[in-house]
Protein backbone atom coordinates (compact mmCIF):
# COMPACT_ATOMS: atom_id res chain seq x y z
CA UNK A 1 0.00 0.00 0.00
CA UNK A 2 1.77 3.62 -0.98
CA UNK A 3 2.53 5.29 2.27
CA UNK A 4 1.44 9.39 1.98
CA UNK A 5 4.11 12.11 1.87
CA UNK A 6 5.26 13.43 4.54
CA UNK A 7 7.56 16.24 5.52
CA UNK A 8 11.31 15.17 5.70
CA UNK A 9 10.54 12.76 3.86
CA UNK A 10 12.34 12.48 -0.17
CA UNK A 11 10.07 13.93 -2.70
CA UNK A 12 8.85 11.24 -4.84
CA UNK A 13 10.45 10.33 -8.50
CA UNK A 14 6.89 11.41 -10.54
CA UNK A 15 6.68 14.69 -8.74
CA UNK A 16 9.94 16.04 -10.06
CA UNK A 17 8.98 14.94 -13.41
CA UNK A 18 5.42 16.52 -12.79
CA UNK A 19 7.01 19.86 -12.01
CA UNK A 20 9.54 19.86 -14.56
CA UNK A 21 6.68 19.35 -17.64
CA UNK A 22 4.55 21.98 -16.11
CA UNK A 23 7.56 24.41 -16.13
CA UNK A 24 8.68 23.04 -19.54
CA UNK A 25 5.02 23.82 -21.05
CA UNK A 26 4.53 26.70 -19.50
CA UNK A 27 7.56 28.09 -20.93
CA UNK A 28 6.77 26.43 -24.50
CA UNK A 29 3.57 28.14 -24.43
CA UNK A 30 4.53 31.81 -23.72
CA UNK A 31 7.79 31.40 -25.72
CA UNK A 32 7.11 29.58 -28.59
CA UNK A 33 2.97 29.98 -29.04
CA UNK A 34 2.98 28.55 -32.76
CA UNK A 35 5.33 25.67 -31.58
CA UNK A 36 2.76 24.76 -28.61
CA UNK A 37 -0.23 25.34 -30.65
CA UNK A 38 1.50 22.52 -33.00
CA UNK A 39 2.27 20.34 -30.43
CA UNK A 40 -1.63 20.54 -29.03
CA UNK A 41 -2.65 20.29 -32.40
CA UNK A 42 -0.82 16.65 -32.92
CA UNK A 43 -2.15 15.51 -29.79
CA UNK A 44 -5.60 16.25 -30.09
CA UNK A 45 -5.23 15.17 -33.47
CA UNK A 46 -4.52 11.55 -31.70
CA UNK A 47 -7.34 11.99 -29.59
CA UNK A 48 -11.38 12.46 -29.66
CA UNK A 49 -10.75 16.10 -29.84
CA UNK A 50 -9.74 15.79 -33.21
CA UNK A 51 -12.62 17.88 -34.19
CA UNK A 52 -11.98 20.63 -32.17
CA UNK A 53 -10.34 23.77 -34.04
CA UNK A 54 -7.13 24.25 -32.25
CA UNK A 55 -5.65 28.25 -32.63
CA UNK A 56 -5.02 29.39 -35.49
CA UNK A 57 -4.97 25.38 -37.07
CA UNK A 58 -8.27 25.34 -38.59
CA UNK A 59 -9.53 21.83 -40.34
CA UNK A 60 -12.65 23.50 -42.02
CA UNK A 61 -12.72 27.03 -43.90
CA UNK A 62 -15.90 28.39 -45.47
CA UNK A 63 -15.88 27.54 -49.23
CA UNK A 64 -16.06 30.11 -51.79
CA UNK A 65 -19.35 31.52 -52.12
CA UNK A 66 -19.31 33.34 -55.50
CA UNK A 67 -16.47 31.72 -57.90
CA UNK A 68 -17.19 34.08 -60.56
CA UNK A 69 -13.34 35.92 -62.45
CA UNK A 70 -12.62 38.75 -61.07
CA UNK A 71 -10.23 41.52 -62.52
CA UNK A 72 -8.33 43.96 -60.53
CA UNK A 73 -5.99 46.57 -61.69
CA UNK A 74 -3.20 48.16 -58.81
CA UNK A 75 -1.69 51.46 -59.98
CA UNK A 76 1.87 51.38 -59.09
CA UNK A 77 4.69 48.83 -58.95
CA UNK A 78 5.89 49.67 -55.65
CA UNK A 79 6.27 47.96 -52.36
CA UNK A 80 2.50 48.26 -52.10
CA UNK A 81 1.27 47.52 -55.29
CA UNK A 82 3.04 45.00 -55.58
CA UNK A 83 2.29 43.16 -52.20
CA UNK A 84 -0.99 43.60 -53.42
CA UNK A 85 -0.76 42.09 -56.30
CA UNK A 86 1.64 39.07 -53.92
CA UNK A 87 -1.64 38.90 -51.58
CA UNK A 88 -4.14 38.42 -54.01
CA UNK A 89 -2.52 35.60 -56.00
CA UNK A 90 -2.05 33.64 -52.73
CA UNK A 91 -5.69 34.23 -51.59
CA UNK A 92 -6.70 33.32 -55.17
CA UNK A 93 -4.33 30.40 -55.21
CA UNK A 94 -6.40 29.52 -51.54
CA UNK A 95 -10.10 29.73 -52.94
CA UNK A 96 -9.12 27.67 -55.83
CA UNK A 97 -7.87 24.96 -54.32
CA UNK A 98 -11.03 25.08 -51.87
CA UNK A 99 -13.58 25.21 -54.28
CA UNK A 100 -12.15 22.84 -56.44
CA UNK A 101 -11.53 25.39 -59.54
CA UNK A 102 -9.04 25.26 -61.88
CA UNK A 103 -5.85 27.48 -60.77
CA UNK A 104 -5.96 30.83 -62.11
CA UNK A 105 -9.89 30.93 -62.86
CA UNK A 106 -10.46 33.01 -60.72
CA UNK A 107 -8.78 36.32 -60.85
CA UNK A 108 -6.74 38.19 -63.23
CA UNK A 109 -4.41 41.24 -62.46
CA UNK A 110 -3.19 43.84 -64.05
CA UNK A 111 -0.42 46.01 -62.75
CA UNK A 112 0.28 49.80 -64.51
CA UNK A 113 3.16 51.62 -63.78
CA UNK A 114 4.31 54.14 -65.00
CA UNK A 115 7.99 54.20 -64.60
CA UNK A 116 10.13 51.78 -66.73
CA UNK A 117 11.67 49.89 -63.60
CA UNK A 118 9.48 47.73 -60.59
CA UNK A 119 9.97 49.15 -56.88
CA UNK A 120 9.10 53.09 -56.65
CA UNK A 121 10.37 54.45 -54.03
CA UNK A 122 12.75 51.49 -53.99
CA UNK A 123 15.37 51.56 -56.38
CA UNK A 124 18.92 51.97 -56.74
CA UNK A 125 21.78 53.80 -58.88
CA UNK A 126 25.10 52.40 -59.68
CA UNK A 127 28.13 54.75 -58.83
CA UNK A 128 29.14 56.07 -62.91
CA UNK A 129 26.17 54.82 -64.28
CA UNK A 130 28.18 51.00 -64.47
CA UNK A 131 26.09 48.40 -63.63
CA UNK A 132 28.70 46.03 -63.38
CA UNK A 133 29.58 47.93 -59.83
CA UNK A 134 27.91 47.29 -56.55
CA UNK A 135 24.37 49.22 -57.08
CA UNK A 136 23.12 51.46 -53.91
CA UNK A 137 20.01 52.36 -52.85
CA UNK A 138 18.73 55.60 -53.55
CA UNK A 139 14.99 55.56 -51.88
CA UNK A 140 14.22 52.76 -49.13
CA UNK A 141 17.87 51.41 -47.99
CA UNK A 142 16.86 48.68 -44.84
CA UNK A 143 14.33 47.02 -43.22
CA UNK A 144 14.24 45.19 -39.74
CA UNK A 145 14.08 41.97 -37.96
CA UNK A 146 10.59 43.38 -37.01
CA UNK A 147 9.41 43.75 -41.04
CA UNK A 148 8.34 40.11 -41.29
CA UNK A 149 6.55 39.95 -44.47
CA UNK A 150 9.92 41.46 -45.92
CA UNK A 151 11.43 38.86 -44.14
CA UNK A 152 9.55 36.13 -45.19
CA UNK A 153 9.20 37.39 -48.60
CA UNK A 154 13.23 37.15 -49.03
CA UNK A 155 13.27 33.97 -47.39
CA UNK A 156 10.52 32.37 -49.87
CA UNK A 157 12.22 33.83 -53.20
CA UNK A 158 15.55 32.79 -52.33
CA UNK A 159 16.74 36.68 -51.99
CA UNK A 160 20.16 36.88 -50.15
CA UNK A 161 19.94 39.32 -47.05
CA UNK A 162 23.08 41.52 -46.24
CA UNK A 163 24.07 44.32 -43.99
CA UNK A 164 23.32 47.26 -45.65
CA UNK A 165 26.94 48.42 -44.79
CA UNK A 166 26.76 51.58 -43.25
CA UNK A 167 30.84 50.83 -42.66
CA UNK A 168 32.96 50.43 -39.46
CA UNK A 169 33.71 53.62 -40.02
CA UNK A 170 32.10 55.08 -36.76
CA UNK A 171 29.40 57.59 -36.08
CA UNK A 172 29.02 61.46 -35.18
CA UNK A 173 26.66 63.82 -34.02
CA UNK A 174 26.91 67.81 -36.16
CA UNK A 175 25.13 70.43 -35.24
CA UNK A 176 26.00 72.96 -37.12
CA UNK A 177 29.09 74.09 -35.23
CA UNK A 178 30.44 71.63 -33.77
CA UNK A 179 30.69 67.84 -33.10
CA UNK A 180 28.60 66.85 -29.96
CA UNK A 181 29.33 63.54 -29.93
CA UNK A 182 31.59 60.73 -31.49
CA UNK A 183 32.59 57.59 -31.59
CA UNK A 184 36.19 55.94 -32.37
CA UNK A 185 36.17 56.50 -36.66
CA UNK A 186 38.01 53.07 -37.37
CA UNK A 187 37.36 49.70 -35.61
CA UNK A 188 40.43 48.38 -33.57
CA UNK A 189 40.93 46.25 -30.65
CA UNK A 190 39.43 48.26 -27.93
CA UNK A 191 37.05 51.41 -29.96
CA UNK A 192 33.83 49.10 -28.85
CA UNK A 193 34.33 49.37 -25.48
CA UNK A 194 35.97 53.17 -25.62
CA UNK A 195 32.57 53.62 -27.49
CA UNK A 196 30.74 52.37 -25.17
CA UNK A 197 32.59 54.48 -22.41
CA UNK A 198 32.31 57.10 -24.04
CA UNK A 199 28.42 56.33 -24.69
CA UNK A 200 28.10 56.28 -20.94
CA UNK A 201 30.30 58.83 -19.93
CA UNK A 202 28.12 61.29 -22.25
CA UNK A 203 24.47 59.90 -21.46
CA UNK A 204 24.54 58.05 -18.57
CA UNK A 205 22.91 54.15 -18.65
CA UNK A 206 19.91 54.80 -18.05
CA UNK A 207 18.27 56.58 -21.28
CA UNK A 208 19.84 53.89 -23.88
CA UNK A 209 17.86 51.29 -21.44
CA UNK A 210 15.10 53.06 -21.44
CA UNK A 211 14.63 53.72 -25.19
CA UNK A 212 15.31 50.18 -26.02
CA UNK A 213 12.47 48.93 -23.33
CA UNK A 214 10.10 52.02 -24.35
CA UNK A 215 10.87 50.98 -28.05
CA UNK A 216 10.63 47.09 -27.69
CA UNK A 217 7.28 47.30 -25.79
CA UNK A 218 5.89 49.20 -29.33
CA UNK A 219 7.27 46.50 -31.13
CA UNK A 220 5.26 43.70 -28.99
CA UNK A 221 2.42 45.27 -30.05
CA UNK A 222 3.52 46.07 -33.70
CA UNK A 223 3.96 41.65 -34.00
CA UNK A 224 0.31 41.40 -32.92
CA UNK A 225 0.14 42.16 -37.03
CA UNK A 226 1.26 39.18 -38.12
CA UNK A 227 -0.10 36.94 -35.18
CA UNK A 228 -2.30 34.46 -36.86
CA UNK A 229 -4.79 33.84 -34.37
CA UNK A 230 -4.85 37.68 -33.39
CA UNK A 231 -5.48 38.48 -37.00
CA UNK A 232 -8.74 36.01 -37.24
CA UNK A 233 -9.54 37.71 -33.79
CA UNK A 234 -9.68 40.72 -35.10
CA UNK A 235 -10.66 40.91 -39.45
CA UNK A 236 -10.15 43.00 -41.33
CA UNK A 237 -10.56 46.54 -40.84
CA UNK A 238 -11.90 49.53 -42.50
CA UNK A 239 -9.63 52.44 -41.61
CA UNK A 240 -6.35 53.16 -40.97
CA UNK A 241 -7.99 54.29 -36.81
CA UNK A 242 -9.15 50.94 -36.63
CA UNK A 243 -5.65 49.11 -37.93
CA UNK A 244 -4.20 51.09 -35.86
CA UNK A 245 -6.38 51.09 -32.06
CA UNK A 246 -6.46 47.51 -32.79
CA UNK A 247 -3.04 46.88 -32.06
CA UNK A 248 -2.43 49.53 -29.32
CA UNK A 249 -0.36 51.97 -31.45
CA UNK A 250 -2.96 54.58 -32.42
CA UNK A 251 -3.60 58.04 -31.25
CA UNK A 252 -1.91 57.69 -28.10
CA UNK A 253 1.30 57.66 -30.66
CA UNK A 254 0.81 59.88 -33.26
CA UNK A 255 -1.35 62.51 -31.51
CA UNK A 256 1.97 63.50 -30.18
CA UNK A 257 5.70 64.88 -30.82
CA UNK A 258 8.19 62.85 -30.56
CA UNK A 259 9.84 65.13 -28.41
CA UNK A 260 6.97 64.88 -25.50
CA UNK A 261 7.01 61.01 -25.98
CA UNK A 262 11.05 60.82 -25.32
CA UNK A 263 10.93 63.24 -22.42
CA UNK A 264 7.80 62.31 -20.31
CA UNK A 265 7.01 58.27 -21.68
CA UNK A 266 10.83 57.05 -22.24
CA UNK A 267 11.48 59.45 -19.56
CA UNK A 268 15.29 59.93 -21.81
CA UNK A 269 17.87 62.57 -20.63
CA UNK A 270 17.84 65.86 -22.60
CA UNK A 271 21.43 65.19 -23.76
CA UNK A 272 20.09 61.70 -25.44
CA UNK A 273 16.56 63.33 -26.39
CA UNK A 274 18.39 66.44 -28.24
CA UNK A 275 21.24 64.43 -29.48
CA UNK A 276 21.00 60.78 -30.00
CA UNK A 277 17.35 60.54 -30.88
CA UNK A 278 16.63 63.45 -32.97
CA UNK A 279 19.44 62.01 -35.20
CA UNK A 280 17.99 58.90 -35.98
CA UNK A 281 14.26 60.98 -36.82
CA UNK A 282 16.67 63.54 -38.77
CA UNK A 283 18.27 60.32 -40.67
CA UNK A 284 14.80 58.19 -40.91
CA UNK A 285 12.28 60.87 -41.34
CA UNK A 286 13.71 64.22 -42.45
CA UNK A 287 12.49 65.65 -39.25
CA UNK A 288 13.11 66.83 -35.79
CA UNK A 289 12.04 65.03 -32.77
CA UNK A 290 9.52 68.30 -32.10
CA UNK A 291 7.87 67.88 -35.70
CA UNK A 292 6.98 64.53 -35.78
CA UNK A 293 5.06 61.92 -34.13
CA UNK A 294 5.90 59.68 -31.64
CA UNK A 295 5.00 56.59 -33.88
CA UNK A 296 7.64 58.22 -36.25
CA UNK A 297 9.90 58.49 -33.43
CA UNK A 298 9.82 55.09 -32.14
CA UNK A 299 9.98 53.49 -35.90
CA UNK A 300 13.46 55.44 -36.32
CA UNK A 301 14.70 53.97 -33.67
CA UNK A 302 13.08 50.61 -33.73
CA UNK A 303 16.86 49.43 -36.19
CA UNK A 304 17.33 46.22 -34.56
CA UNK A 305 19.01 43.92 -37.27
CA UNK A 306 18.76 46.00 -40.20
CA UNK A 307 19.25 44.35 -43.08
CA UNK A 308 18.98 45.01 -47.20
CA UNK A 309 18.60 42.80 -50.14
CA UNK A 310 21.69 42.04 -51.75
CA UNK A 311 21.70 43.72 -55.47
CA UNK A 312 18.55 45.81 -54.04
CA UNK A 313 15.57 45.81 -52.55
CA UNK A 314 13.69 46.51 -55.02
CA UNK A 315 14.30 42.76 -55.73
CA UNK A 316 11.54 41.75 -53.46
CA UNK A 317 8.85 43.64 -55.33
CA UNK A 318 9.84 42.19 -58.51
CA UNK A 319 9.93 38.69 -57.07
CA UNK A 320 6.48 39.73 -55.38
CA UNK A 321 5.08 40.57 -58.88
CA UNK A 322 6.41 37.51 -60.82
CA UNK A 323 5.37 35.31 -58.37
CA UNK A 324 1.51 36.99 -58.54
CA UNK A 325 1.73 36.32 -62.57
CA UNK A 326 0.32 39.46 -62.63
CA UNK A 327 0.53 41.12 -66.27
CA UNK A 328 2.93 44.11 -65.47
CA UNK A 329 2.58 47.09 -67.99
CA UNK A 330 5.80 49.35 -67.23
CA UNK A 331 5.89 52.69 -68.62
CA UNK A 332 1.96 53.11 -68.82
CA UNK A 333 0.79 55.78 -66.64
CA UNK A 334 -3.16 55.44 -65.93
CA UNK A 335 -4.85 58.92 -66.67
CA UNK A 336 -8.18 58.17 -65.66
CA UNK A 337 -10.39 56.12 -63.44
CA UNK A 338 -14.24 56.36 -64.09
CA UNK A 339 -16.54 54.77 -61.90
CA UNK A 340 -19.21 51.95 -64.03
CA UNK A 341 -22.25 50.59 -62.79
CA UNK A 342 -20.33 47.78 -61.59
CA UNK A 343 -16.86 48.35 -61.05
CA UNK A 344 -14.19 50.69 -62.79
CA UNK A 345 -13.00 52.00 -66.32
CA UNK A 346 -8.98 52.82 -66.49
CA UNK A 347 -7.30 54.20 -68.70
CA UNK A 348 -3.78 55.06 -69.35
CA UNK A 349 -1.36 57.03 -71.67
CA UNK A 350 -0.34 53.68 -74.01
CA UNK A 351 -2.70 53.65 -76.21
CA UNK A 352 -5.02 55.55 -74.63
CA UNK A 353 -6.81 52.50 -74.84
CA UNK A 354 -9.39 51.42 -71.63
CA UNK A 355 -9.71 48.08 -69.37
CA UNK A 356 -12.41 47.76 -67.10
CA UNK A 357 -11.60 46.11 -63.48
CA UNK A 358 -13.92 44.59 -60.93
CA UNK A 359 -11.67 46.83 -58.11
CA UNK A 360 -9.07 49.37 -57.90
CA UNK A 361 -5.74 48.99 -56.20
CA UNK A 362 -4.49 52.42 -55.84
CA UNK A 363 -0.83 51.94 -54.79
CA UNK A 364 0.28 55.35 -54.82
CA UNK A 365 -0.04 58.93 -53.37
CA UNK A 366 -3.02 60.25 -54.90
CA UNK A 367 -2.53 64.07 -55.17
CA UNK A 368 1.22 63.34 -57.00
CA UNK A 369 0.06 60.81 -59.02
CA UNK A 370 -1.21 61.93 -62.12
CA UNK A 371 -4.53 60.25 -62.54
CA UNK A 372 -7.02 62.44 -63.18
CA UNK A 373 -8.36 63.61 -59.96
CA UNK A 374 -12.18 63.59 -61.62
CA UNK A 375 -12.75 60.40 -59.75
CA UNK A 376 -12.48 62.29 -56.51
CA UNK A 377 -16.11 63.96 -57.18
CA UNK A 378 -17.46 59.81 -55.98
CA UNK A 379 -15.47 59.21 -53.20
CA UNK A 380 -17.88 58.57 -49.96
CA UNK A 381 -14.76 60.06 -48.22
CA UNK A 382 -12.45 62.46 -49.53
CA UNK A 383 -8.98 61.73 -49.34
CA UNK A 384 -7.18 64.66 -47.73
CA UNK A 385 -4.39 66.77 -49.39
CA UNK A 386 -0.76 65.16 -47.81
CA UNK A 387 2.36 66.86 -47.57
CA UNK A 388 4.82 64.99 -48.79
CA UNK A 389 8.46 65.65 -47.60
CA UNK A 390 11.18 67.17 -50.64
CA UNK A 391 13.84 65.23 -49.81
CA UNK A 392 17.59 65.83 -51.88
CA UNK A 393 19.64 62.38 -52.10
CA UNK A 394 22.90 63.12 -53.33
CA UNK A 395 24.88 60.31 -53.99
CA UNK A 396 28.56 60.65 -54.93
CA UNK A 397 32.19 59.03 -55.10
CA UNK A 398 35.10 60.52 -53.83
CA UNK A 399 38.78 59.96 -53.75
CA UNK A 400 38.18 60.83 -49.54
CA UNK A 401 37.83 58.39 -47.18
CA UNK A 402 36.44 60.39 -45.20
CA UNK A 403 34.38 64.23 -44.86
CA UNK A 404 37.29 66.74 -44.70
CA UNK A 405 37.82 67.42 -41.09
CA UNK A 406 38.42 71.16 -42.43
CA UNK A 407 34.47 71.74 -42.98
CA UNK A 408 33.66 70.44 -39.04
CA UNK A 409 36.00 72.95 -38.20
CA UNK A 410 38.60 70.53 -36.72
CA UNK A 411 42.63 70.01 -37.54
CA UNK A 412 43.71 68.97 -40.48
CA UNK A 413 44.79 65.71 -39.14
CA UNK A 414 41.80 65.11 -36.95
CA UNK A 415 39.64 62.10 -37.34
CA UNK A 416 35.83 62.36 -39.07
CA UNK A 417 33.75 59.39 -39.01
CA UNK A 418 32.16 57.83 -42.11
CA UNK A 419 28.51 58.47 -40.82
CA UNK A 420 27.39 61.95 -39.76
CA UNK A 421 23.90 62.71 -38.06
CA UNK A 422 22.65 65.90 -37.22
CA UNK A 423 20.45 67.68 -34.93
CA UNK A 424 18.69 70.86 -35.14
CA UNK A 425 18.76 71.12 -31.47
CA UNK A 426 21.79 73.52 -30.65
CA UNK A 427 19.61 75.90 -33.33
CA UNK A 428 16.61 75.61 -31.74
CA UNK A 429 18.10 76.51 -28.33
CA UNK A 430 20.26 79.43 -29.50
CA UNK A 431 18.30 81.10 -32.59
CA UNK A 432 20.91 82.30 -34.82
CA UNK A 433 23.14 79.58 -34.47
CA UNK A 434 24.35 78.16 -37.72
CA UNK A 435 21.83 74.88 -38.74
CA UNK A 436 23.63 71.86 -40.29
CA UNK A 437 23.62 72.17 -44.14
CA UNK A 438 22.32 68.41 -44.42
CA UNK A 439 20.70 65.41 -42.37
CA UNK A 440 23.06 62.99 -42.57
CA UNK A 441 26.19 61.74 -44.63
CA UNK A 442 26.99 58.36 -45.07
CA UNK A 443 29.96 56.55 -46.45
CA UNK A 444 29.12 53.00 -48.35
CA UNK A 445 32.40 51.24 -48.75
CA UNK A 446 34.21 51.41 -51.98
CA UNK A 447 32.88 51.38 -55.49
CA UNK A 448 34.93 48.18 -55.83
CA UNK A 449 37.38 46.50 -53.14
CA UNK A 450 40.54 48.53 -53.20
CA UNK A 451 39.28 51.10 -55.89
CA UNK A 452 40.36 53.96 -53.31
CA UNK A 453 36.88 55.60 -54.22
CA UNK A 454 34.13 55.37 -51.84
CA UNK A 455 30.57 55.94 -52.04
CA UNK A 456 28.57 58.72 -50.26
CA UNK A 457 24.80 59.62 -49.45
CA UNK A 458 23.51 62.46 -48.11
CA UNK A 459 20.45 63.17 -47.41
CA UNK A 460 19.03 67.35 -47.25
CA UNK A 461 16.75 69.61 -47.72
CA UNK A 462 17.63 71.40 -50.18
CA UNK A 463 19.77 70.89 -53.00
CA UNK A 464 23.52 70.83 -52.18
CA UNK A 465 25.86 72.53 -54.78
CA UNK A 466 29.07 71.77 -56.32
CA UNK A 467 30.98 73.73 -54.23
CA UNK A 468 29.64 72.90 -51.23
CA UNK A 469 30.04 69.32 -51.82
CA UNK A 470 33.69 69.81 -52.68
CA UNK A 471 33.46 72.05 -49.31
CA UNK A 472 32.51 69.14 -47.39
CA UNK A 473 35.15 66.38 -48.96
CA UNK A 474 38.03 68.93 -49.53
CA UNK A 475 38.00 67.71 -53.49
CA UNK A 476 35.60 67.54 -56.42
CA UNK A 477 33.60 64.58 -56.58
CA UNK A 478 34.82 61.90 -59.21
CA UNK A 479 30.60 61.38 -59.35
CA UNK A 480 27.46 62.72 -58.64
CA UNK A 481 24.09 61.74 -58.59
CA UNK A 482 21.10 63.64 -57.63
CA UNK A 483 17.59 62.97 -56.94
CA UNK A 484 14.65 64.37 -55.54
CA UNK A 485 12.11 62.63 -53.84
CA UNK A 486 8.19 63.16 -52.83
CA UNK A 487 9.63 60.73 -49.94
CA UNK A 488 7.09 59.63 -47.03
CA UNK A 489 4.64 62.28 -45.29
CA UNK A 490 5.20 64.79 -43.51
CA UNK A 491 4.72 62.60 -40.29
CA UNK A 492 3.49 66.00 -37.79
CA UNK A 493 1.50 64.80 -34.66
CA UNK A 494 -2.58 63.84 -36.18
CA UNK A 495 -5.48 62.14 -35.12
CA UNK A 496 -6.70 61.76 -38.45
CA UNK A 497 -5.68 59.56 -40.96
CA UNK A 498 -7.06 59.22 -45.20
CA UNK A 499 -9.72 56.45 -46.07
CA UNK A 500 -8.50 53.24 -46.50
CA UNK A 501 -11.42 52.95 -49.03
CA UNK A 502 -12.74 56.35 -50.12
CA UNK A 503 -15.37 54.32 -52.04
CA UNK A 504 -16.45 51.03 -52.37
CA UNK A 505 -13.78 48.76 -54.83
CA UNK A 506 -11.47 51.66 -54.86
CA UNK A 507 -8.07 50.47 -52.42
CA UNK A 508 -5.89 53.41 -51.59
CA UNK A 509 -2.61 51.77 -50.12
CA UNK A 510 -1.36 55.11 -49.15
CA UNK A 511 -3.66 55.71 -46.74
CA UNK A 512 -1.01 54.01 -44.19
CA UNK A 513 1.94 56.45 -44.69
CA UNK A 514 0.95 59.05 -42.36
CA UNK A 515 0.62 56.54 -39.59
CA UNK A 516 4.00 55.28 -40.88
CA UNK A 517 6.08 55.19 -44.34
CA UNK A 518 8.01 52.06 -44.48
CA UNK A 519 7.96 49.38 -47.37
CA UNK A 520 7.31 46.78 -44.78
CA UNK A 521 4.25 48.84 -43.24
CA UNK A 522 3.24 49.19 -46.94
CA UNK A 523 2.89 45.78 -47.92
CA UNK A 524 0.91 45.46 -44.37
CA UNK A 525 -1.89 48.00 -46.09
CA UNK A 526 -1.68 46.29 -49.47
CA UNK A 527 -2.51 43.09 -46.89
CA UNK A 528 -5.36 44.56 -45.47
CA UNK A 529 -7.28 46.29 -48.58
CA UNK A 530 -6.56 42.20 -50.06
CA UNK A 531 -8.27 40.79 -46.73
CA UNK A 532 -11.37 43.11 -47.27
CA UNK A 533 -12.11 42.25 -50.96
CA UNK A 534 -10.76 38.01 -50.42
CA UNK A 535 -14.00 38.13 -47.57
CA UNK A 536 -16.29 39.55 -49.35
CA UNK A 537 -15.31 37.31 -52.65
CA UNK A 538 -14.36 33.93 -51.29
CA UNK A 539 -15.21 34.01 -47.36
CA UNK A 540 -11.43 34.09 -47.16
CA UNK A 541 -10.17 35.48 -43.89
CA UNK A 542 -7.12 36.74 -41.81
CA UNK A 543 -4.65 34.13 -40.53
CA UNK A 544 -6.45 30.92 -41.88
CA UNK A 545 -3.46 28.61 -41.58
CA UNK A 546 -4.07 25.73 -43.63
CA UNK A 547 -1.46 22.81 -42.49
CA UNK A 548 0.01 25.03 -40.11
CA UNK A 549 2.55 26.66 -41.99
CA UNK A 550 1.15 27.86 -45.18
CA UNK A 551 -1.89 31.20 -45.07
CA UNK A 552 -2.37 33.40 -48.05
CA UNK A 553 -1.39 36.34 -45.98
CA UNK A 554 2.14 34.79 -44.77
CA UNK A 555 0.90 34.48 -41.05
CA UNK A 556 1.75 30.96 -40.96
CA UNK A 557 4.79 29.46 -40.64
CA UNK A 558 8.91 31.10 -40.31
C1 LIG B 1 15.08 58.40 -49.77
C2 LIG B 1 14.11 57.49 -49.10
C3 LIG B 1 14.55 56.67 -48.09
C4 LIG B 1 13.68 55.77 -47.49
N1 LIG B 1 14.16 54.92 -46.57
C5 LIG B 1 13.40 53.88 -46.17
C6 LIG B 1 13.99 52.81 -45.47
O1 LIG B 1 15.20 52.79 -45.21
N2 LIG B 1 13.19 51.77 -45.10
C7 LIG B 1 11.86 51.74 -45.43
O2 LIG B 1 11.19 50.75 -45.11
N3 LIG B 1 11.27 52.76 -46.11
C8 LIG B 1 12.02 53.81 -46.50
N4 LIG B 1 11.47 54.80 -47.26
C9 LIG B 1 10.01 54.83 -47.46
C10 LIG B 1 9.56 53.79 -48.50
O3 LIG B 1 10.31 53.97 -49.65
C11 LIG B 1 8.09 53.95 -48.83
O4 LIG B 1 7.30 53.91 -47.66
C12 LIG B 1 7.58 52.83 -49.72
O5 LIG B 1 8.54 52.43 -50.64
C13 LIG B 1 6.34 53.28 -50.46
O6 LIG B 1 5.90 52.26 -51.33
P1 LIG B 1 4.59 52.44 -52.21
O7 LIG B 1 4.50 51.25 -53.08
O8 LIG B 1 3.42 52.70 -51.35
O9 LIG B 1 4.82 53.75 -53.06
P2 LIG B 1 5.89 54.00 -54.22
O10 LIG B 1 7.13 53.25 -53.95
O11 LIG B 1 5.97 55.47 -54.38
O12 LIG B 1 5.23 53.37 -55.51
C14 LIG B 1 4.22 54.03 -56.23
C15 LIG B 1 4.41 53.68 -57.69
O13 LIG B 1 3.28 54.15 -58.41
C16 LIG B 1 3.69 54.65 -59.65
N5 LIG B 1 2.63 55.54 -60.13
C17 LIG B 1 2.20 56.69 -59.55
N6 LIG B 1 1.16 57.19 -60.24
C18 LIG B 1 0.94 56.34 -61.27
C19 LIG B 1 -0.01 56.33 -62.34
N7 LIG B 1 -0.94 57.29 -62.49
N8 LIG B 1 0.05 55.32 -63.24
C20 LIG B 1 0.97 54.32 -63.12
N9 LIG B 1 1.89 54.30 -62.12
C21 LIG B 1 1.86 55.29 -61.21
C22 LIG B 1 5.01 55.33 -59.34
O14 LIG B 1 5.82 55.45 -60.49
C23 LIG B 1 5.62 54.37 -58.32
O15 LIG B 1 6.44 53.38 -58.91
C24 LIG B 1 12.31 55.73 -47.88
C25 LIG B 1 11.87 56.58 -48.89
C26 LIG B 1 12.76 57.43 -49.51
C27 LIG B 1 12.27 58.28 -50.64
Amino acid sequence: MPVPWRRGMPIPYPFYILVVCTIATLILFTQQPELATRVAASVTALSPLALINFGQVKQEFAPPNDLRPRRVAIVGAGASGSAAAFFLSRAAREAESRAGAPHGSLLDIVVYERADYIGGRTTVVYPHGNTSLRPVELGASIFVDANLNLVKAAKLFGLEIVDPEFGGTGVAIWDGTEFLFMTSAEKGRWSGWWDSLAVLRRYGALSPMRQRRAVGALLKKFAHLYDARWLANRGSVANVDEFAESAGLGKVLTSRTGEDWARNVVKANALWVDEIMEASTRVNYCADLNQIHALGAAVSHASGGASAISGGNFRLFEAMLKHSGAEVRLQTEVDAIEPLDRGFRVTSNHSHLSDDYDEIFFAAPWHTSPVSKTLSSHFTQPIPKQQYVRLHVTMLATNAPHADPLYFFRGPGEAVPGTILTTGSTARAHPGAARPEFQSISYHGETYDGSGEWIVKIFSKAELSNDLLADIFGDNPTWVYRKVWDSYPVLHPTASFPPMQPMQGFHYLASLEPWVSTMETQTLSAREAVARSVQRWWNLGLGECRDADQSWDMTCGK
